[in-house]
């Protein structure tokens, strides 16, 4: 495992971490994954309180396995469902509940966009209350992570005195939110960058379009598409580390191994060409930038927005029968419960919690266009009545 150095209280961190929001939700496969991660020498552990079951999951594992003193734990203010002071003190005490603990080494504002919203929690008493906890040892460190524009996130750099940030980046597009700008910027002031989404969800690894995955197969035959795109950040010495959702164990090893061999400075000038190839493919493909986070969910009407959106990117990314296969079976076309894009009434109540700030409304219109031809939709309602009617028959005998 390679080390880089948290410049503010001069912490040696992992540069692979151990995200939270796409954990397996069984504990033997958990506990496993945290065994492997802390053996490989991983020693942070990013969650969330709105990461269903994460905090709990990962409190259980690290007191069963007597971990807890071998990570340090980040987790978040869900600032989403913040609605006054009180509430810092409420969600806090339930996330040290969760993760059995009774501190938390990486504190963050979950999701802070402007510094219209900082100031709206500043005048419920944030930077008292973070005093508090410092001054407790409950709270170590304070940073936020950030999913709006990169104008605003320079301003919040120097609005006040952070010792890490957390920030979407990844090759598919640098510009992108707090985009390479915003990394250099948060280094030059000295605060460490935590990376989140270097894979996109998946979309930079085994979900590739596949003539990307041509390009990086041909440059290096024997690298995993993965291991591509943690290549790209280990690269840049402004990333302090890369965390990543890992839900199977081989995913966790093949993260490790680049993890293993990272170094500033490691992307040649051939493997650059490479990335850009990709990204430009990426581009022309992609519909919708959705990572699959599910911050959107649950939807009142049932929508599977992220299967809605994977579903309508495969079809373009891979191919119409790809697509199509996916889009039935995430849209419950043979189930009692229709998921898909055509139960949308445009609430909007989705739209707010979108990092990505797609366009949910709009997007799903577009999907249902695409995805739920006349055809598709006469089979639904061939499948339900005929499900209704052998039902009945069922009934009666
Ligand atoms: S806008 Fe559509 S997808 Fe979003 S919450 Fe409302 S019904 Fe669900
Ligand atoms: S639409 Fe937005 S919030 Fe919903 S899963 Fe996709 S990226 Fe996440």
């Amino acid at each position: 495992m390679q080390y880089r150095t948290d410049a503010k209280t001069n912490t040696e961190l992992s540069v692979f971490a151990l995200g939270g929001m796409r954990i397996p939700k069984d504990f033997a496969t958990c506990k496993q994954l945290v065994l492997e991660a802390h053996e490989a020498g991983v020693n942070y552990i990013d969650t969330a309180y709105i990461y269903p079951g994460s905090e709990e999951m990962f409190g259980k594992v690290l007191e069963e396995t007597g971990l807890r003193g071998e990570f340090y734990i980040a987790t978040k203010l869900p600032l989403v469902i913040t609605k006054r002071g009180a509430d810092f003190e409420k969600f806090f005490r339930r996330q040290l509940d969760r993760l059995k603990t009774d501190h938390i080494d990486y504190y963050l504002l979950h999701m802070l966009v402007s510094p219209e919203q900082l100031e709206l929690l500043q005048s419920w008493g944030l930077e008292e209350w973070i005093a508090e906890k410092r001054a407790g040892g409950e709270i170590r460190r304070l940073g936020f992570s950030f999913h709006g524009r990169q104008t605003d996130f320079l301003k919040l750099l120097e609005i006040r005195s952070w010792d890490f940030v957390q920030i979407q980046y990844n090759y598919s597009d640098p510009n992108y939110q707090a985009g390479t700008a915003g990394l250099k910027k948060a280094a030059e002031l000295g605060i460490p960058v935590m990376v989140m989404e270097p894979l996109l969800g998946g979309r930079l690894a085994d979900s590739l379009p596949t003539e990307a995955q041509a390009v990086f197969r041909k440059a290096n035959p024997e690298r995993s598409l993965a291991s591509w795109g943690f290549r790209w950040l280990y690269d840049q010495p402004e990333v302090t580390l890369c965390l990543s959702g890992v839900g199977k164990l081989e995913y966790l090893r093949d993260n490790i191994s680049a993890a293993n061999e990272a170094a500033v400075g490691m992307v040649t000038q051939e493997e650059r060409a490479a990335y850009d190839e990709v990204a430009a493919i990426l581009r022309s493909k992609t519909k919708v930038p959705c990572t699959g986070c599910a911050y959107c969910m649950p939807c009142p009407k049932g929508v599977n927005i992220p299967g809605c959106f994977s579903a309508y990117n495969a079809r373009y990314t891979i191919n119409y029968k790809t697509g199509m296969q996916q889009y039935t079976n995430s849209s419950g076309l043979i189930s009692e419960r229709f998921t898909g894009a055509g139960a949308c009434v445009g609430c909007r109540r989705c739209e707010r919690h979108c990092p990505q700030n797609i366009a949910i409304v709009k997007e799903l219109a577009a999907v249902r266009k695409k995805m739920e031809p006349f055809w598709w939709r006469f089979a639904r309602i061939a499948i339900k009545g005929y499900k209704k009617v052998t039902g009945g028959r069922k009934s009666k005998s």
